[in-house]
């Protein structure tokens, strides 16, 4: 089975098509294994998902140690994300988060009519842990706390000891969303996901995993959260009903076990972000060590522009975010995307543009 980076040209994508840097997906593309489970399935999806579906939890249950009643699907961890707001909401909450982070919570929050805190990262771009507890105690309701382990767009990892003393104060009147879609990439000693948590017994805090990233299949929609027993049981009430697809499930199954493609994804993106790390720092501009497949790092000027004029030399970078003008996330692709990309980077400097 070939694979996107294998194909046409230096950037592995063909001549007319720009080079997609802008929503963290793993450039490797499926596992082989994923893909031909697809092509066997694909005879079956007349059928409803139920059975693919019950083998994927129960698969994900074994591969991160947790009961499959403490799981629950979702339609992308996007869906996740809802599904642990609409079930952790109470009268008079209010969501509070870091500033920038990814944002889908906050529509969702705004939908419901949940006021949303944004704190803004500290000097050094880091989730500010005790400013989002003074607003949590400055609250005289029920706070729900989404945080990004790794933050994106920063790529940076929050502090492990505060943040486990933090959501080891997890209660009804405080609750978490740890929103882990790049755990997969953290390379960091002595990372400990918030799943322990839950598996020490923590009944308020919700973890939000993604097939969509090292994964490689953003274009199938799978997701899952993890939490207690008791709240993956209210968050499966505000579920739609098949919102699972079996093409999805059964490629994600076959991710799972597929160990060999992951460790050859965490490779390319290691040896592409050394590539970048390197350009960046020839170019004296300055950036963020990564525990993710992004890297924010600095443009010198307008970050609009810089996205726009990227895009004319046919490279698609990440979005401006709130706070980080000047700065740009960009996605890792291959190598040889990353070649290029350094290439029309240099080029950018002659021009007097970064
Ligand atoms: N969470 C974070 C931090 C993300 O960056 C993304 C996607 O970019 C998502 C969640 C949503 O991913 P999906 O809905 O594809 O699982």
């Amino acid at each position: 089975v070939s694979t996107a980076a294998s194909s046409t040209t230096a950037t592995g994508m063909s001549a007319d098509e720009a080079v997609p840097l802008n929503f963290n997906e793993n450039p490797l593309g499926l596992a082989p294994k994923a893909q031909q489970a697809v092509l066997d399935a694909l005879p079956n999806a007349w059928r409803y998902p139920d059975a693919a579906r019950s083998q994927l939890m129960a698969a994900i249950a074994e591969s991160i140690s947790v009961a499959e009643s403490q799981l629950i699907y979702g339609n992308g961890s996007s869906e996740v994300l809802k599904m642990a707001l609409d079930a952790l909401a109470q009268t008079n909450s209010q969501l509070v988060m870091p500033d920038p982070s990814y944002g889908v919570v906050i529509d969702y929050a705004m939908a419901r009519g949940i006021p949303v805190l944004k704190v803004k990262l500290d000097g050094q771009w880091q989730t500010d842990l005790a400013k989002m507890k003074a607003k949590v105690a400055a609250h005289s309701g029920p706070s729900i706390v989404y945080l990004c382990n790794p933050n994106n767009p920063t790529g940076l990892l929050l502090p492990q000891s505060e943040l486990n003393q933090w959501l080891d104060q997890a209660s009804s009147q405080l609750s978490f969303i740890v929103d882990e879609a790049y755990v997969e990439y953290v390379a960091q000693a002595g990372f400990a996901s918030a799943v322990e948590r839950i598996k020490q017994g923590q009944q308020h805090i919700v973890v939000c995993r993604t097939f969509s990233k090292i994964y490689a299949l953003a274009g199938l929609r799978v997701g899952y959260g993890v939490a207690h027993a008791d709240l993956i049981k209210q968050m499966q009430a505000q579920a739609s009903i098949d919102n699972a697809n079996l093409i999805g499930c059964v490629a994600a199954k076959a991710s799972l076990e597929s160990p060999q493609w992951l460790s050859l994804s965490l490779q390319s993106n290691n040896q592409a972000k050394a590539l970048v790390y390197q350009q960046l720092a020839k170019l004296g501009l300055d950036y963020l060590p990564s525990e993710t497949n992004f890297i924010f790092h600095k443009v010198n000027g307008d970050s609009e522009l810089y996205m726009q004029r990227m895009a004319k030399a046919g490279i698609l970078v990440g979005r401006p975010f709130n706070h980080g003008e000047g700065w740009n996330r960009l996605s890792i692709g291959t190598p040889a995307q990353m070649q290029y990309f350094s290439k029309a980077l240099a080029k950018f400097r002659e021009l007097g543009w970064v």
